[in-house]
C-alpha cells in the first residue's frame, strides 16, 4: 500500500509514474479483477465537494494519481508533498513503451469524438506495434443514461478482451461511468484519461514540455480552447481558492478522525 496525501478530501497516493505503471502492468499479469485510476486536477477538487458520486467513484479507485500542477503545489506548500505528477496524458504513453518493451498490451478505447478513437488506434499501432487496440468507441451525447446501450458496450468491451481500457469522457462523466460499471467489466485497468485520446489522436495539441514543467499546461488548454473551457476554469478559479485557505486552516487544528482506508 502506497503512501497517501489527503488533500480536498481526496486520498491521493504518492507514487512516481514508474511506480504507477509497474503497478498497472501487474494488475494486468494477475487479472484479478476490475481496477480503475483516477487522475485528480483542479476541477476534480472542486467537484468531488458538491459532488456525491464522484466521492464514491474516489472511495472505490483502486489508484487515485495527480494530474494537475496547482494540486503538486499546494500539497508541497501544505507540507505533504507528493513525489511527480502522474496525468493520464503521460501515463497512457508511458504505460504503452514499458509493454512494448515486455509482455505487449490489448487496449480498448471509449470516448472522444468520431472517428478520433480510430486515429488514436492507428498512431498507436504505428509508435508502439506490441500495443494492440482491440476496440474504439466513441459513445453518443446523453449515452450514459440509456441502460441497454451501456449493457451491450460493457459486452462489446468485455467480448474484446482488452488488458487495459482508457476512458476519455472528461469529468465527472467518466469516473462516474466506470464506477458504475466496474463490476460488469472483465477488464483488468481501467484508466479515467480526459482528453488523453484525443491527443495520442492528434486530434488535440498537447503543452509543450517547458510549459508542463512549469505548471502552465492549464493555461495551453485554456487558450486552444477557450469557448469550451473558459467556463469551467472561471468557476474553478472563483472555488479552489476557498478550497486551498479551508484546507490550510484545517492544518492548523489538531486532527479529529483519520480517514478509512480504500480499497485496491
Ligand atoms: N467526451 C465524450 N463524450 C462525452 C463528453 C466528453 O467522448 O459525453 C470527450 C470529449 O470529446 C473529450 C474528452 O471527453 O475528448 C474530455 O476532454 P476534457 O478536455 O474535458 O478532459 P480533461 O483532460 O480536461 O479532463
Amino acid at each position: 500500500m502506497s503512501r497517501q496525501v489527503s488533500l480536498f478530501g481526496m486520498q491521493i497516493d504518492a507514487l512516481r509514474m514508474d511506480e504507477v505503471v509497474a503497478q498497472l502492468l501487474t494488475w494486468v499479469a494477475a487479472r484479478e479483477r476490475c481496477r480503475y485510476v483516477v487522475t485528480p486536477n483542479v476541477q476534480h477538487a472542486v467537484l468531488f465537494q458538491e459532488h456525491a458520486g464522484l466521492r464514491q467513484a474516489y472511495a472505490d479507485a483502486a489508484l487515485i494519481v495527480p494530474d494537475g500542477a496547482p494540486l503538486m503545489l499546494v500539497a508541497r506548500w501544505l507540507g505533504r508533498p507528493l513525489p511527480e505528477r502522474v496525468p493520464g496524458s503521460d501515463l497512457v504513453p508511458a504505460l504503452f513503451a514499458a509493454a512494448q518493451v515486455r509482455q505487449g498490451l490489448k487496449v480498448y478505447l471509449m470516448g472522444a469524438a468520431t472517428g478520433v478513437g480510430q486515429r488514436a488506434a492507428e498512431n498507436i499501432q504505428r509508435v508502439w506495434p506490441r500495443v494492440e487496440v482491440v476496440g474504439v468507441c466513441s459513445p453518443p451525447l446523453g449515452f450514459e443514461q440509456d441502460e441497454a446501450y451501456n449493457q451491450a458496450l460493457v459486452r462489446q468491451i468485455n467480448d474484446a478482451q482488452p488488458d487495459v481500457l482508457l476512458v476519455g469522457l472528461g469529468a465527472p462523466k467518466q469516473e462516474l461511468w466506470v464506477q458504475h460499471h466496474s463490476a460488469g467489466l472483465r477488464v483488468p485497468v481501467v484508466l479515467c484519461v480526459g482528453a488523453a485520446i484525443d491527443f495520442l489522436a492528434g486530434h488535440k495539441r498537447r503543452a509543450p514540455v517547458w510549459l508542463r514543467r512549469i505548471g502552465l499546461e492549464w493555461l495551453f488548454r485554456l487558450a486552444s480552447e477557450p469557448r469550451r473551457l473558459w467556463r469551467r476554469y472561471a468557476r474553478d478559479a472563483c472555488r479552489f481558492p476557498l478550497l486551498v485557505w479551508r484546507e490550510w486552516r484545517a492544518t492548523r487544528r489538531p486532527k479529529a478522525l483519520t480517514p478509512a482506508p480504500r480499497s485496491s
